[in-house]
């Protein structure tokens, strides 16, 4: 089938939940996928900071083909030798003891709120169970995991949502201080935002959260669905900070572009679970946990994580440039290959601009574009990356020369405005 084929078909049977691209990527090896029509692109998303090691990893590859040939599934009422490996680097790698494995981002941060409420009613009484999280913040789409997602427009119409959550706006000590009550079990955070724009909290913020947390005896939970794994030049996004959570939960480029997800813990907190207490009839199987092993072999004995910081600082460095010549770039910020240019106006139109021109990349919180290469680009990517970008913002400002004098000349027809409030009129573009 060719992309169009693919696209009629797809609008026919897949429910319509998201906002898709007209194109259907079949093929991807490195930085690089094609589409069904053969069109080649250079890849700045990485399936949404799942594809961390490029796409078609040889070790990964292999570890599937191999495990597949083997054993694809056995129950959790059996031990589950690459699910107890996969175990043994996340804890010899992490502040963690214990390990819960599942299928997806929203499955580990489930099981992260029901594990400090399990702790917390076990530990400090039944009446500790509310859970702080940020404005912004983007956890997951189940109805609990959606509540802790402190976005309005992602609750909308689907209240009644769980009770025991409470917002505050990231980065904001003040705030939390006070958000604190006597019910209060777990603050929940992100330490880099994602979904909600890639924001990043000044150092002190998670030196005061870590200080709270201590004296008002609440559990941390840190969501490294994305940012975790090396996305930010160390495995784990809370490294850069100096802070240690009590639960961690990570999915995204966990086992390579299998579905998996896994839930952190101390031994302490993680004890709160006993036999029959959380389960997930895929989580960790013989497959996904085989090709978390190969990734997690990759990330930690390839040098991924130097590569990954050496690109961000040379990516950075060029998008400053931009912005220094795009005025409507009004910052350019992030960690690692966790890259973002926040925008006076909505990116929609240069994100589909750019894979016109044979570039993947996203926008998020409608105006925020948004870079997740995988950690293996190299300069040429980059360069690349960069000099298509800067094709299609050099023709948005035509756009806006163009939008601006048509919109001068109805004023002066009209006498009514100024060619000064003509420059204030965006151009076209739709929010994600
Ligand atoms: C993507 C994401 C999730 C949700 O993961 P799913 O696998 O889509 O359920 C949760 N938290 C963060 C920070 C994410 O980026």
């Amino acid at each position: 089938m060719n992309n169009a084929q693919i696209v009629e078909l797809g609008k026919k049977y897949v429910m319509n939940t998201y906002g898709r691209l007209p194109i259907s990527l079949v093929k991807g090896q490195g930085a690089r996928l094609w589409d069904a029509d053969g069109r080649e692109y250079l890849d700045f998303l990485a399936g949404l900071a799942v594809n961390s090691l490029g796409h078609c990893h040889p070790k990964v590859v292999d570890a599937l083909q191999q495990q597949a040939a083997t054993l694809l599934h056995v129950s959790n009422l059996y031990w589950i030798e690459p699910q107890v490996q996969l175990a043994q680097v996340l804890v010899e790698n992490s502040f963690a003891d214990k390990v819960f494995f599942c299928n997806s981002g929203a499955e580990a941060n489930e099981g992260a709120i029901k594990l400090a409420r399990k702790y917390a009613k076990k530990t400090w009484g039944s009446d500790k169970y509310e859970i702080i999280t940020m404005e912004k913040s983007f956890h997951g789409r189940t109805l609990a995991t959606v509540t802790a997602t402190a976005q309005p427009k992602y609750q909308k119409d689907y209240e009644p949502l769980p009770q025991g959550f409470r917002y505050v706006p990231f980065g904001d000590l003040k705030a939390l201080e006070r958000a604190i009550s006597p019910h209060t079990c777990a603050i929940l955070v992100e330490p880099v935002q994602g979904e909600g724009g890639v924001n990043l909290a000044e150092p002190s913020f998670w030196q005061g959260l870590a200080k709270l947390a201590a004296a008002n005896k609440l559990l941390l939970i840190f969501d490294e669905v994305q940012c975790g794994l090396g996305r930010t030049g160390k495995l784990f996004a809370h490294e850069h900070y100096g802070v240690t959570p009590h639960i961690m939960t990570l999915a995204k480029a966990l086992a390579g572009g299998a579905p998996m997800g896994a839930l952190l813990a101390t031994d302490d907190v993680a004890n709160a679970f006993q036999p029959g207490d959380h389960a997930s009839t895929f989580g960790g199987n013989p497959l996904v946990a085989a090709a978390a092993v190969a990734v997690m072999d990759v990330l930690l004995n390839d040098g991924l994580m130097d590569n990954c910081r050496e690109m961000a600082a040379y990516f950075m460095g060029h998008l400053r440039r931009l912005q220094e010549k795009y005025p409507f770039i009004t910052e350019v910020r992030g960690l690692g290959l966790m890259v973002a240019c926040e925008l006076d106006r909505p990116g929609a139109d240069i994100v589909a601009n750019c894979l016109e021109k044979g570039l993947i990349i996203n926008c998020t919180a409608g105006n925020v574009l948004r870079f997740l290469p995988p950690l293996i680009i190299n300069k040429a990517d980059v360069d690349e990356a960069v000099a298509v970008l800067e094709e299609v913002l050099a023709s948005v400002v035509a756009a806006d020369a163009a939008n601006a004098a048509s919109v001068a000349d109805a004023a002066s027809k009209a006498n009514t405005f100024s060619a000064a409030t003509a420059k204030l009129v965006p151009t076209g573009g739709q929010s994600q």
